[in-house]
């Protein structure tokens, strides 16, 4: 195995052509991971990205934290990068779940996920901008990386292997191509791999809150007719000990209005949804919206090429797993790879790829239509299906087997 953190990244010249076994194009969150899980082990790795890394880093680049369930967050330690976080990811301890109407108290129906569910927190709340400075300062000081951002690349596959070249003409030759570069994925498209795309009508208004009571590492998932309400706990900083993101689901058009209210209205439509768990509240920051829409790629993969990621699956973030399900493409491609590394096989053989689709797509579509109904059975205001699932919310927290096997599914443990 080749030493991890010491060397700088190599890039590709003009005059060399350097070749490596894989190379990953998109070095967003699922992008990134993957080299540097591959890079660990001695496996050579390019990575591409059209768009220059850095400015990634700042914070107004990207306002989503995720919740980063327990299987995912192994995979972060093992690829060197959770070390590098610049701040404690905060533990989720508990989630309620609840049902209601703006400026109504919840349903008393409530379900409640709790310490004694799980045998560690259900997930760990990391900002976007803070994974991608780990995930930078890690790609920058792994051996074995190739790195060509910003590049504009164009990609031929044949049955033997891959070329990269750039607009300013560097190449790179590859064994595979890993195609994460999110749900627009031009690479996707290149190899004629159809997507279905299911929009929702809803965007999500993304911002991060300062409270006055502390948050006790405990969630929210409030379900409101127009899409659900989700507070998830954050670690506290000097100026704002008690701070939690929100991600908020709305029709489209009210999305739009309710963000761009002045900060007193705001703050009181937040609150209406919010209720008094958290005391008096206070935006902090940047607000923002983001069109929500599952899609599911047809295939993940075709000649040389796999798809990872948003690339290959977007779901409704109702569950805060969309980029879970990523970092699960990345435990499954990373084994494969690591294995026919170790064993000396192709990383690129059809076998290899047939082993990938068979061990992600299923569960991924899985996931996909949970919170696709999820989505469609609270986001809606009709009678019978408030009590129907007002009871089945109070029917699943009277399980606590069932409660058990929610969490490990959700966890990936
Ligand atoms: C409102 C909201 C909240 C969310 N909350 C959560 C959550 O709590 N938990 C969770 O697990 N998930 C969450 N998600 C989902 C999560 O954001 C995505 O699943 C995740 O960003 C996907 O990562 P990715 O690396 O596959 O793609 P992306 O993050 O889209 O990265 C793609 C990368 O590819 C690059 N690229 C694009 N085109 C090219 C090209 N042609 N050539 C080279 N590079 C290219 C881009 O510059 C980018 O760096 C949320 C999503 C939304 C919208």
């Amino acid at each position: 195995m080749t030493s991890p953190d010491t060397a700088s990244p190599v890039y590709a010249c003009a005059t060399s052509p350097a070749h490596v076994d894989v190379c990953v194009i998109g070095a967003g969150p699922v992008g990134a991971t993957l080299a540097c899980r591959l890079a660990r082990e001695g496996i050579s790795v390019g990575i591409v990205d059209r768009a220059p890394l850095p400015p990634m880093e700042h914070p107004d680049f990207d306002g989503r934290a995720y919740a980063i369930a327990a299987g995912p967050k192994r995979l972060l330690e093992e690829a060197g990068v959770w070390e590098r976080l610049p701040q404690t990811p905060n533990p989720i301890e508990s989630i309620l779940v609840t049902d209601g109407r703006p400026g109504e108290p919840p349903s008393p129906l409530s379900l409640e996920f709790s310490r004694e569910d799980a045998t560690q927190p259900f997930g760990w709340m990391a900002e976007a901008r803070a994974l991608r400075v780990a995930l930078n300062a890690t790609l920058n000081e792994s051996a074995n990386v190739t790195l060509l951002a910003p590049a504009d690349v164009s990609i031929t596959r044949t049955t033997e292997g891959a070329i990269v070249t750039t607009k300013d003409g560097r190449v790179l030759h590859a064994r595979l191509i890993v195609a994460a570069d999110g749900r627009g994925s031009r690479t996707r498209s290149q190899a004629g791999i159809p997507i279905t795309r299911l929009p929702y009508g809803q965007s999500g208004i993304v911002c991060a809150i300062a409270h006055e009571l502390p948050h006790d590492n405990s969630a929210l998932e409030h379900f409101l007719p127009g899409g659900p309400f989700a507070q998830l706990p954050m670690s506290g900083t000097a100026e704002h000990p008690n701070l939690s993101a929100v991600v908020w689901s709305e029709k489209d058009e009210t999305a739009r209005r309710l963000s761009a209210l002045p900060e007193a209205s705001f703050t009181r439509e937040l609150k209406r949804r919010l209720g008094d768990r958290l005391g008096d509240v206070t935006p902090v920051g940047r607000r923002w919206v983001y069109p929500l829409a599952a899609q599911y790629a047809q295939r993940y993969t075709a000649t040389r090429l796999v798809l990872a990621g948003d690339a290959a699956h977007g779901i409704h973030p109702i569950a805060g797993q969309g980029l879970n399900l990523g970092f699960r493409d990345v435990i499954a491609l990373s084994e494969l790879l690591i294995e026919a590394h170790r064993k000396g096989e192709d990383p690129g053989s059809p076998a290899l790829l047939a082993r990938y689709q068979k061990r992600c797509r299923p569960a991924n579509m899985l996931m996909l239509a949970a919170t696709d109904a999820l989505d469609r059975l609270f986001s809606n205001n009709n009678p019978v299906l408030r009590l129907g699932r007002d009871l089945g919310i109070a029917a699943v927290h009277r399980m606590p087997r069932l409660r058990r096997a929610f969490v490990r599914h959700a966890m990936g443990v």
